[in-house]
Parts: C-alpha cells; sequence; structure tokens
C-alpha cells in the first residue's frame, strides 16, 4: 500500500497538516500564555508602584530622610525592587544597590515612557547584567499640584515567568513529537480505507494497459470511484471490441494480400522493402521473415529505383524482370512521418506475350500471303503482256498462278480452320465419336500413296491393331494423320521409307509416323509446332508449306484429349507419336 506514490503523498498531506497545526497552535499557545503571564506581572508592578506612590508621595515632597527606611520595608514585605528617583532621574533610594554606584536614571526606557506618556507609566524588560537575569521595570511620575516632584520605578525578576514559557514550550515540542507517528499511522490508516477502491482502479486499470483487456473493476463504494470503475469498465468494453474489429479487419485485408494474385511491397523512398506480401516473395528473391533488410536491388532495375526515389504522387510504369512483364502501379503516402510508397506489380506477361504473338502472328500471315500475292502478279503481268507466241511459257505462267492462288487458298482455309477451332461453340458441335483409328490411318496413307510414288518413296505400315477405338471426329483424325504424313512425303528425299503404325499401349492409342527424311535440328524440336514455324524459310516455302501443318495438327491432337511427341536426329529421319485415350469396347458411347 505504502509503496503507491498516491498513498505517499496522501500521508505526507496529513502529517505536513498536522505538524503545521500543531506547530502553529504551539506558538500560538505559548505566545497567548507569555503575553497574558508578563501582562499579569506588569499590572501588578503598576499597582504595587501606584500603592509605593500613596505611601511615599507626601515624604518625596518633604524630602523626608525617613523614606529611605520605608521604602525597604515596603520592599522587604513585596519582594520587588523599588527605586525611587527625584524629578530629576538621580536616585535617592534603591533597595537592591547602593545609590553611590547608581547614575542618572532620567534617559532609562521606563523612565522616559512614564515621564511622557498619557497612559501614566512606563514599562520595559532588560537583562540585568548584574542579575544576570531578565527583569521587568515599570516606573510612574509622582506630582503635586501638577507639578512632577519625583519618580518610582518597580522592578521584578522574570524568570520564574519564563522558566514556565520554557516548560510549555518543551512540552509542546514532546507533545508534537508523539503526535507525528500517531498522525502518521493514522493517515495510514486512513490512506488504506480512502484509496483501497483507488488502488484497486490503478492496478486493474494497469492491466488493462498492458493488453489484458478481459479485467474489470469491481467497486460498490456508492461513491465517484464506483462510477469512474463503471466508466472504466465500459471503455475498456468499448476498446476490446474495437481492436477486435480491427483485428479481423487487419486479418481480411492481410489475407487478400496474401492471397492475392498481384504481387505487393511497401518501400520507403529510399529503396528499402518494408513488407512483401505472399506473391512477391515467389516472384522476386525476398525472404518473408527478412523483409526490412531487402533493398530494391533485388530487382536489378535502376529505373525502377529511381522512380522510387524521386516520387511524391502516383504513378505507374512497366517493368521487366526476368521473364515476367509488370504494370507497376506507385502509390506515395505518409506513414508515421515517414514516406512510404506501395508498389502493386500486376503481371501482364501473358498478356504482353498475347500482344507479341498476335503481333507476330498478323506479320507472319501478311508475309505468308504477300509472297505468293507477289508470284500471281508477276506472273499474271507477264501473261497480260505476253504475245502466246510460245503455249509451252503461257501454260508455265498460268500454271505458276495456279499453283500460287492454291497456296494461298491452303492458307487462307487452315487459318479459317484454326479460328473456327478457337471458338468453344464450335468445338462443341463437332460430330465426335468413337471411332477406329487404324482404319483412319490406313484411309490416309491410301490418299497419299501416290503422292509419294512420285517420290519413289516407300510406305509401310509396320502394325494396324483393330482394338484401337478413340473419341473423335472421323474427318479430323483423318486431317492430323494426313498432315503428318504429307509432312514425312515432303522432308524425306525420293527413295526414303516412310513407316506408320497404330497400336496399343496401356490404355493408349498410338500413332506412329516414322521417316528417313532430313530431320529436324534439336533446337527447332520445341517450336515446329508454333504457327508459321519453319526450319528453314526459303527451303520449306519451296516445298508448298506455310508453316500452319503442325499448329493444327496439335490444336486437334489437344481437342480429342490426345497429345504429340516428337523426336528427330537431323539427316536420319524423324519420328512423330500422337496419343490418344483409349476406349475400351465396353464404354458406352
Ligand atoms: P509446313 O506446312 O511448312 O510443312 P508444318 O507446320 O507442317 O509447316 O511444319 C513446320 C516445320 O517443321 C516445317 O516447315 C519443317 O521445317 C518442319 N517439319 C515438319 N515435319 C517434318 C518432318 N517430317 N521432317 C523434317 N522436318 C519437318
Amino acid at each position: 500500500m505504502i509503496g503507491y506514490k498516491i498513498t505517499r503523498r496522501f500521508v505526507s498531506s496529513i502529517l505536513l497538516v498536522v505538524c503545521i497545526s500543531l506547530t502553529g497552535l504551539g506558538f500560538f499557545l505559548l505566545n497567548f500564555f507569555r503575553e497574558h503571564t508578563m501582562q499579569k506581572e506588569q499590572d501588578n508592578l503598576i499597582l504595587n508602584a501606584r500603592i509605593i506612590e500613596t505611601t511615599l508621595a507626601d515624604k518625596l515632597w518633604r524630602n523626608d530622610s525617613n523614606i529611605i527606611d520605608v521604602t525597604n520595608v515596603i520592599a522587604r514585605d513585596t519582594g520587588l525592587r523599588i527605586t525611587v528617583l527625584d524629578k530629576t532621574g538621580r536616585v535617592i533610594v534603591d533597595t537592591d544597590k547602593p545609590i553611590e554606584n547608581l547614575d542618572n536614571h532620567l534617559l532609562r526606557q521606563e523612565i522616559q515612557q512614564a515621564l511622557s506618556s498619557d497612559i501614566g507609566y512606563g514599562t520595559a524588560i532588560r537583562y540585568s547584567d548584574t542579575l544576570h537575569e531578565n527583569f521587568m521595570y515599570t516606573a510612574i511620575p509622582v506630582r503635586r499640584n501638577g507639578e512632577l516632584i519625583g519618580i518610582i520605578r518597580t522592578a521584578t525578576s522574570i524568570s520564574v515567568a519564563e522558566a514556565a514559557y520554557a516548560k510549555i514550550k518543551f512540552g509542546i515540542l514532546i507533545a508534537l513529537l508523539l503526535a507525528i507517528p500517531i498522525a502518521f499511522t493514522l493517515a495510514l490508516w486512513l490512506a488504506s480505507r480512502q484509496l483501497k477502491p483507488l488502488i484497486h482502479i490503478i492496478r486493474t486499470a494497469k492491466n488493462i494497459s498492458n493488453g489484458n483487456l478481459s479485467c474489470r473493476i469491481h467497486l460498490h463504494t456508492g461513491d465517484e470511484f464506483e462510477f469512474l470503475g463503471h466508466a472504466l469498465n465500459k471503455l475498456t468494453s468499448t476498446l476490446a471490441k474495437k481492436i477486435r474489429e480491427a483485428q479481423t479487419d487487419a486479418q481480411k485485408v492481410s489475407m487478400i494480400l496474401e492471397q492475392m494474385d498481384n504481387a505487393l511491397m511497401l518501400i520507403d523512398t529510399a529503396g528499402n522493402i518494408h513488407s512483401a506480401n505472399r506473391q512477391a516473395c515467389r516472384l522476386f528473391p525476398i525472404l518473408q521473415d527478412n523483409q526490412p533488410h531487402h533493398c530494391l536491388h533485388v530487382l536489378g532495375n535502376a529505373e525502377f529505383a529511381e522512380t522510387i526515389r524521386t516520387l511524391n504522387q502516383s504513378t505507374s510504369m512497366i517493368l521487366t524482370y526476368r521473364d515476367y512483364t509488370f504494370e507497376v502501379f506507385l502509390s506515395a503516402f505518409q506513414n508515421n512521418d515517414d514516406a512510404k510508397i506501395l508498389a502493386v506489380f500486376h503481371d501482364i506477361s501473358v498478356m504482353h506475350e498475347l500482344n507479341r504473338r498476335q503481333a507476330e502472328f498478323t506479320g507472319n500471315a501478311a508475309h505468308e500471303l504477300a509472297t505468293p500475292l507477289t508470284s500471281i502478279s508477276g506472273f499474271a503481268e507477264l501473261l497480260r503482256e505476253d504475245d502466246f507466241s510460245s503455249p509451252v511459257d503461257s501454260r508455265h505462267y498460268a500454271d505458276v498462278i495456279f499453283q500460287q492462288a492454291q497456296r494461298m487458298n491452303r492458307l487462307i482455309n487452315d487459318l479459317l480452320q484454326l479460328t473456327k477451332l478457337e471458338n468453344k461453340t464450335y468445338r462443341n458441335q463437332l460430330p465426335s465419336k468413337i471411332i477406329d483409328c487404324g482404319s483412319i490411318l490406313q484411309k490416309a496413307v491410301n490418299a497419299l500413296r501416290q503422292k509419294s510414288a512420285e517420290k519413289n518413296q516407300v510406305v509401310t505400315i509396320s502394325e494396324l491393331a483393330d482394338n484401337a477405338k478413340i473419341k473423335a471426329a472421323p474427318d479430323l483424325l483423318e486431317q492430323i494423320l494426313r498432315n503428318l504424313i504429307d509432312n514425312a512425303i515432303k522432308y524425306t528425299p525420293e527413295h526414303g521409307t516412310i513407316t506408320v503404325a497404330c497400336f496399343v499401349r496401356e490404355n493408349q492409342v498410338i500413332c506412329q509416323i516414322q521417316d528417313t527424311g532430313i530431320g529436324i535440328p534439336q533446337e527447332s524440336l520445341s517450336r515446329i509446332f508454333d504457327r508459321f514455324y519453319r526450319v528453314d524459310k526459303a527451303r520449306d516455302r519451296k516445298s508448298g508449306g506455310n508453316g500452319i501443318g503442325l499448329a493444327l495438327v496439335k490444336f486437334l491432337v489437344e481437342l480429342f484429349d490426345g497429345s504429340i511427341e516428337v523426336t528427330s536426329t537431323l539427316g536420319k529421319g524423324s519420328n512423330f507419336k500422337i496419343f490418344f485415350p483409349l476406349i475400351k469396347s465396353t464404354t458406352p458411347t
């Protein structure tokens, strides 16, 4: 209890009040007593002086020598020191000292006062060097017919009164010393009674401020403390509710920030990363626990770092980082006197890539169309100016125009088919049914036999399973296989061999088209399925290709839940394999 400052202040206040009041009272009583005693002594001396005056006045008037004896008798009877002076201040009688030793008393304080004041007497307290104690003197003038004939002075020692005064002073001091521990105990008891509710409030408030918001004040004193307790309880409940709400909101925000697809960072103008969400830590070399130690240099982009350093409002910029392209939205804001920047990284890599591919596709398409169109317009020009003198030449011009027109037609048809297939509704309407992959392969080989015979190539069917059932559109499957066999014929020199097969392996139907042709370089293998991609543009164009065939093949294969693989050795040949899910005969259509 005493450990509390407020208790110590309360106790010391009470002690101070007690000490001051007791001391004040002591001084007052002491003073009052002194005044009273001195006044009594003084009254007594004056009274005695007046009585002595009535006895001695006549003798003084007559210069009676008997005056000395009478004065001594009175002094003996009263115990006072009596001094009689003539009107000049010369001592006629003194009951304590021989008059020869005494000088003129006219200038003594009590004598001057008695002669000059209206009250008719004078008083003084002085220390007696002879008797070594304080004396009180009173003097009254003696007059006859209004004329001053002498002065009578009475004096007494005030040492008894002073001793009594000192005793009282001591008594008061003792009382004061005794009063202090009593007052202290009393103050402590009072403090424990009066401050108990306050201490309870303080303890609970301390607990609350330490974060224990479930603490409550339980007081039933019926006074202001109880009111204060209720107010604090209400305040704590409201605070706890607000904190819970704020925590829930913060959790929601943090969940959103963590789960969002965009990377997010909080950066200061010096370039230090203060926090980053999960996505940011995944994309950039930032450790989630170590964020304040990371610096923007991890992004390795000087322009971005410079923008952050000078930013004072909101802006956006494009940032490339490794294979990613981001549109970064930057907003500057003030956080506890610190300028901070919120950076939201919107990944536009896919969009960027799409735009790039679209631009590339348009460029390629335009180029592919422009090439045959140039030939057509060139040979048509020749034909226009031809005099048809050489029918062979004229026929050649017409043939080239026809071939190039056919090529354009093929390209446009392929592109149109790809565009149509990209439409989901069109895809869903395709007449997909369970078909025998082997017989379709046989059909595709038969259709291209003539073309291979023209190049003296041998087309062999090494295996043709009769249970290779798959779910697909028959026309489109035939288109896939014809495309691959056609490529094999195109890219295999004369007298080469093309081997096809259709077999079943572990729930899969595999169609294989293998040739002994020119092969595909390793670095091109991953790109041959891209639209317009050709290994050797000039050569492959001459062979009549447009670079769309394999793109269409891959698209169609995946449309029927299949996949395509290619292996190739340059100068030795290529091997294309298509995998489709096998449809078991028991499976209903
Ligand atoms: P194209 O119509 O030009 O043949 P494709 O999309 O069918 O276009 O093929 C893309 C490219 O892949 C071809 O230009 C060719 O360079 C290469 N290619 C395709 N099939 C073969 C193959 N069997 N042997 C060697 N190269 C091939």
